[in-house]
């Protein structure tokens, strides 16, 4: 592992964080395609290249936008340095040099995504989660066909259970988005890792929910992004599922 390689990582994830917090946020204020150029969104003006460079821009501003002085939020960096890392992390463990890498890195951005979308918005987009099924099933009618069908199955009892959860609840403790985050999560993960990546959600979910009623910051009719965790547990089993260093609990694919 030399420095060039931990740099060009490193540069990718922080590029590519970027260009996934345009993508979060103009596809909730304008549900399209991303169109048109970065402005700041207080004063609307313009941003040149050298007020969008990754972390860069953000630390030599001070945090605040070049033209009217107002606040950066920090979702912006964050971003940012999130993707940079899980990718430094993934490269790390797996390479990116195969075919395999490049379409678990692009399903790991698709998750990042949904992750940030689902925190700031308590939204998760539906093009997200289409465009990163058919990734997900295009590369698996091509290189690993013989999981199509437990994938398939795994999705949809997952969603399934979702959307009675859902229906039962009156939407209150499942959002239907939940449901088609899980049918994604569980086609990509398959039987039985994708089972458990949703078991490990729901109890990170119910330990989080609990402490934050415990420090009085929510009570119980506080949403929690639910699909936030349910992604960042996808992101970490794709990254780890191949090593030891995963829990023993889970069996490997
Ligand atoms: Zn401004």
């Amino acid at each position: 592992m030399d420095y060039i390689y931990v740099f060009s990582t490193l540069a990718t994830g922080l590029i590519l964080g970027s260009f996934m917090s345009v993508l979060v946020f103009r596809l909730d204020v304008r549900s399209g395609i991303i169109s048109g150029r970065s402005e700041c969104p207080r004063c609307l003006t313009r941003l040149k290249w050298y007020d969008l460079v990754p972390l860069l821009s953000f630390i030599y501003l001070g945090a605040k936008c070049r033209y009217c002085k107002n606040k950066i939020s920090a979702v912006y960096p964050a971003m940012e340095l999130a993707t940079a890392g899980v990718f430094v992390t993934y490269s790390f463990l797996n390479g990116y040099s195969s075919l395999n890498s490049f379409y678990e890195l692009a399903i790991i951005f698709i998750l990042l995504a949904l992750l940030f979308s689902d925190y700031i918005f308590y939204i998760l987009p539906d093009k997200l989660i289409i465009a990163g099924f058919l990734i997900s099933l295009a590369y698996f009618l091509l290189f690993k066909f013989e999981i199509v069908g437990s994938s398939l199955i795994t999705g949809l009892v997952l969603s399934a259970t979702f959307a009675i959860l859902n229906i039962v609840s009156g939407g209150r403790w499942m959002g239907l988005g939940d449901a088609k985050l899980a049918f994604f999560i569980g086609f990509v993960l398959s039987y039985p890792s994708g089972v458990w990546a949703i078991l490990i959600s729901i109890w990170i979910g119910a330990i989080w929910g609990i402490v934050l009623v415990l420090l009085k910051r929510a009570n119980l009719k506080t949403h929690l992004p639910f699909g936030s965790f349910m992604a960042a547990v996808a992101v970490l089993l794709i990254i780890f599922q191949k090593h030891e260093i995963w829990i023993p609990l889970i069996p490997r694919l």
